[in-house]
């Protein structure tokens, strides 16, 4: 017996949001273990007190193995480690790793995975990542990294996307008091980002917010001409997603105490004990406006992170919560800004239907879902593809893992095939609609909003 045809099959994907090129030659290269272990820190964080935490990952970070596994060893870490890694193996995430190496690997025994995923990084990792691409049948990725190398990732397979949240915080942030490593990790990379792109202007911190938004706009406009596709905001793991209109006057006045309070300069690691948290809002959202008004004039789409963020805590999932976007969706300054709500959005999927029904220029994307959940993307799918326009919704993996794109585009396609299926079914849609929506969704939205071809 033949498998029944399916509404994707052959149909090419576009991955909306990949992190594809973030492992380059000379960097320190991991295998898949990796993703485990990145996972069983929110068990270790969440079992071991504040202080010896932040210690413990402060040696990790600073690269002093030995300090790390003798204070480790202290505190009990390998074996929270190693609950953790069977509490994850009835995860999507698991399941969708182990999917991945079979795909790309072959039967490979498990304890040789990691060094055989780490061995094809370090030997060709465009070479992996293509072959992921070929696999799963996807044309090309939309990528947000801190920096691609255009001569190894190629643009036309690989089209970055640049976050503009390293712009936003000039002066760094007030002193981070909540739990965990991971909102101090964004801070410090945003840090770099900005750092390398005074850099490329050949410029220290302006000292001016009238000069400073003039190196924003100019790094921006170089990005845009070296093929940069789109922009991207994660503030969400920083601060709240409400973005507030921020006049002139107001943002200087905040770029004035900001910088008189920065008594020392922002090394990237530490926060600042002394900045004006009332400040630091007003400044990023000035911004993020200016940002905006930029976007809308050159054509750049912007994605937003909403939702749940990693498994350490640091992300406030309250703030990140899409509905505390109106401000900013509904600016009439911004009403063409193409902008894309992406990652599902979980657990607020359906504040994000709303959000997408309501403003024409709103759209959808469910990448990360494919490879954390498996009922909720068939669930979230339905809902949006039975409520929304055809052009809303968007495919996405959220990975820079070869293996976990290859698993979450053909999960991502087996449940946008059941929600095809079901929905032809029950007589809402003819098959022709039905391939209709699968190539919209693989791509032709994508295509469109962003202006390129497949
Ligand atoms: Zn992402």
């Amino acid at each position: 017996m033949t498998a029944p045809p399916t509404w994707t099959e052959g149909v090419p994907a576009i991955d909306h949001h990949s992190h594809a090129g973030y492992v380059r030659p000379g960097q320190h290269v991991s295998g898949v273990d990796h993703y485990v272990l990145e996972n069983a820190m929110g068990h270790v964080e969440g079992h071991v007190p504040h202080a010896d935490y932040q210690a413990y990952m402060g040696l990790v970070e600073r690269g002093d193995d030995g300090g790390a596994a003798a204070l480790g060893e202290r505190l009990g870490i390998p074996a929270l480690v190693a609950a953790s890694r069977e509490f994850q193996t009835t995860t999507v995430h698991a399941v969708a790793l182990k999917e991945g190496c079979e795909a790309l690997y072959g039967p490979v025994a498990p304890e040789l995975l990691d060094e055989v995923s780490r061995q094809a990084r370090l030997d060709d990792p465009v070479g992996l990542y293509d072959r992921a691409l070929l696999l799963s049948g996807t044309a090309s990725v939309l990528t947000d990294i801190p920096e691609i190398d255009a001569e190894t990732w190629p643009h036309e397979r690989y089209r970055p996307i640049a976050r503009i949240d390293p712009y936003l915080f000039p002066f760094g942030h007030p002193a981070w008091t909540g739990r965990g490593t991971d909102a101090p990790r964004f801070r410090r990379i945003f840090f770099r980002v900005l750092q390398r792109q005074l850099e490329l202007s050949g410029t220290a911190l302006p000292t001016t917010l009238e000069a400073y938004t003039e190196f924003v706009i100019a790094s921006l406009e170089r990005r845009r001409s070296e093929g940069f596709v789109g922009l991207k905001i994660a503030s969400a793991y920083v601060r709240t997603l409400e973005f507030v209109r921020t006049d002139v006057p107001t943002a200087r006045d905040a770029w004035r105490t900001l910088s008189a309070g920065a008594d020392r300069p922002f090394d990237g690691r530490e926060a600042e004990a002394d900045l004006d948290p009332a400040a630091h809002k007003a400044l990023a959202d000035h911004l993020a406006f200016v940002i905006a008004e930029w976007a809308v004039g050159a054509s750049m789409p912007v994605q937003i992170h909403t939702g749940f963020g990693h498994t350490e805590p640091g992300l406030r999932i309250s703030t990140a919560n899409p509905l505390l976007l109106e401000c900013l969706i509904g600016d009439p300054a911004l009403n063409t800004l193409q902008i894309i709500l992406i990652h599902g959005g979980f657990p607020y999927s359906s504040n994000l239907t709303a959000l997408a029904q309501m403003h024409g220029n709103v759209h959808l994307d469910f990448s990360w879902m494919p490879y954390l959940q498996h009922h909720t993307v068939t669930r979230v799918l339905e809902e949006w593809l039975e409520l929304l326009p055809a052009n809303r919704v968007m495919f996405g993996t959220d990975t820079g893992s070869p293996e976990m794109h290859l698993a979450s585009t053909l999960r991502a396609r087996t449940a946008l095939d059941g929600v095809l299926g079901s929905g032809v079914a029950d007589r809402l849609w003819t098959p022709r609609q039905a391939t209709w929506l699968a190539e919209r969704v693989l791509h032709r939205n994508l295509c469109d909003v962003y202006g390129i071809d497949l």
